[in-house]
């Protein structure tokens, strides 16, 4: 592929030397043994054949591999770890960032530097071994860079914000090769749009962010019987009504499938779940806790005290890849007819939906001046998740159906607004403008003319019309 490459571009005039000799990384060609597992996601949903990809070593092989891209006229895609998908890298020219690994932490400043291919849990390990946390999701192997530009909402996000509001420069490649660094004081009309654009712009090969002293929490998950979910979220809505921003929450309804991965206790069985992380004083968190242990017992009880470090045990995600869709929405509230519609769909007979999640937010993340980033919707403080595993075309369409129905039903709740981190593929393409004010829309529209103005760079959330 590469060679018909070059002799196309020596043919048309181009000067196109092979770009392995040019990078340190590994240049990857279909036919090579190590082209499906380098192009293999988290999602197995996600099946794109790249026409080349380029396991890139530092900013230097990003740089190349974008001028590269541009003189063979292939479009470019970015990946880490592909828990998230939003345009397929299908004949693209794919960079993977997994091996750009370099955590650095200034330990007096409070900040950390993060290199393109660190995961959550590789930062959480390192931070917490200084005492410092780092605002990471429910899942510590999630990718930092491509969660923190879809906006990152995690676990102290009430009190400490959306992670792109941590972050305090970025270094990216532009899709022409071009080496910028964006923060406040540089190109900080890219820094605006980097901050929940998702990664529309540039290749972002490393990012500075803010840390915070946080190293022991409350946290845990209380597992109710299903059958008591609507009470159990009419007094989560109070629950919630009057929590300290120290408190980040969210209502799940589960049903774990019947496969031996799920212990032998929680096999096929359906619960409704209140989880939470509280990152103030211990005994406050517990005293928080209290009502719900008052009023009826959990079938099972591990809200406790935790190291931060041991946080991703709260929603306890798989590491392994899964093929799964998930979708989601901002909802204004969560009145009785919500849950009914919710507990209908998702737990009342067979329903292909794993777990639907409803998370507070809200908090700092609020706080944050509408147009102070590109990131959109911080005035809504509920946001639903729903999730499905997909094995197959039927049952990914089926769940997709039945996604769309459940959505239907609580069109009356929902702000019209979503979370892009929480869409992929063909909805997360249609959705896009939902993302985003008005003005935001349009002003990355034109950070996307400026910076990539071939639109080369298809696999951040802004493109051209389609
Ligand atoms: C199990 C699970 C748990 C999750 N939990 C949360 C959560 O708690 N909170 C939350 O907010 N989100 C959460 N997410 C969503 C997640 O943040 C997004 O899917 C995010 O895009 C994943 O980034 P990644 O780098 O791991 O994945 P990838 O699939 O590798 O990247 C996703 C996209 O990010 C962009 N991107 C990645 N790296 C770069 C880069 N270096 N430069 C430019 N663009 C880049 C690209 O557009 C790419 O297509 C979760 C997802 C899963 C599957």
């Amino acid at each position: 592929m590469e060679r018909e490459l070059i002799q196309t571009a020596h043919a048309a005039g181009i000067p196109l030397p092979p770009l392995q000799a040019r990078i340190q990384g590994r240049v990857i060609l279909p036919g090579d043994p190590a082209y499906d597992p380098s192009r293999q996601s988290w999602n197995l949903s996600a099946d794109p054949r790249p026409a080349m990809i380029v396991m890139a070593q530092n900013t230097a092989d990003v740089a190349e591999a974008a001028r590269y891209a541009g003189q063979a006229h292939l479009e470019l895609a970015v990946q880490s770890t592909g828990h998230g998908f939003y345009r397929s890298a299908e004949g693209s020219l794919l960079i993977v960032t997994s091996r750009m690994k370099t955590i650095r932490i200034d330990r007096e400043a409070r900040t950390a530097w993060i290199g393109a291919g660190a995961k959550w849990g590789e930062v959480l390990a390192k931070t917490q071994a200084v005492g410092l946390a780092p605002l990471l999701g429910s899942s510590p192997d999630v990718g930092v860079v491509g969660y923190t530009l879809g906006g990152g909402l995690g676990w102290l996000g009430r009190k400490y914000g959306l992670a792109a509001d941590s972050v305090l420069r970025f270094e990216l490649v532009t899709a022409n090769g071009q080496l910028l660094y964006a923060s406040a004081d540089e190109h900080s009309d890219l820094f605006w749009g980097l901050r929940g654009g998702g990664g529309s712009l540039g290749i972002v090969t490393g990012m500075e962010i803010r840390l915070y002293p946080v190293t022991t929490v409350y946290g845990g998950t209380l597992f109710y019987p299903v059958q008591a979910a609507g009470e159990v979220f009419a007094r989560y809505r109070d629950w919630i009504a009057a929590a300290p921003d120290e408190l980040t929450s969210s209502i799940v309804l589960m049903n774990f499938p019947p496969i031996p991965l799920v212990p032998e206790n929680l096999r096929g069985q359906s619960f409704v779940m209140v989880r939470g992380c509280w990152c103030g004083p211990i005994e406050q968190g517990r005293t928080l806790v209290q009502p719900w242990r008052a009023w009826r017992a959990p079938l099972i009880d591990d809200f406790k005290e935790m190291p931060f470090s041991q946080v991703g045990a709260i929603s306890d995600e798989p590491v392994d890849p899964l093929p799964v869709f998930t979708t989601g929405a901002w909802m204004r509230a969560l009145p009785d007819d919500a849950v009914e519609a919710l507990i209908r769909h998702c737990v009342q007979g067979p329903s292909p939906v794993l777990f639907a999640e409803v998370r507070h937010a809200g908090g700092a993340i609020a706080r944050v001046p509408s147009g102070a980033a590109a990131f959109g919707n911080r005035d809504a403080a509920l946001l639903l998740l729903l999730l499905g595993l997909t094995p197959t075309p039927e049952a990914h369409a089926a769940l997709v159906g039945h996604c769309q129905r459940i959505m239907a039903a609580l069109r009356p709740h929902l702000t019209g607004g979503v979370y892009l981190n929480f869409l992929e593929g063909e909805e997360a393409r249609q959705r896009v403008k939902d993302a985003y004010t008005p003005e935001a829309y349009a002003r990355l529209m034109q950070l996307k003319g400026a910076y990539d103005p071939h639109h080369r760079l298809r696999s951040g959330f802004v493109h051209r019309e389609e």
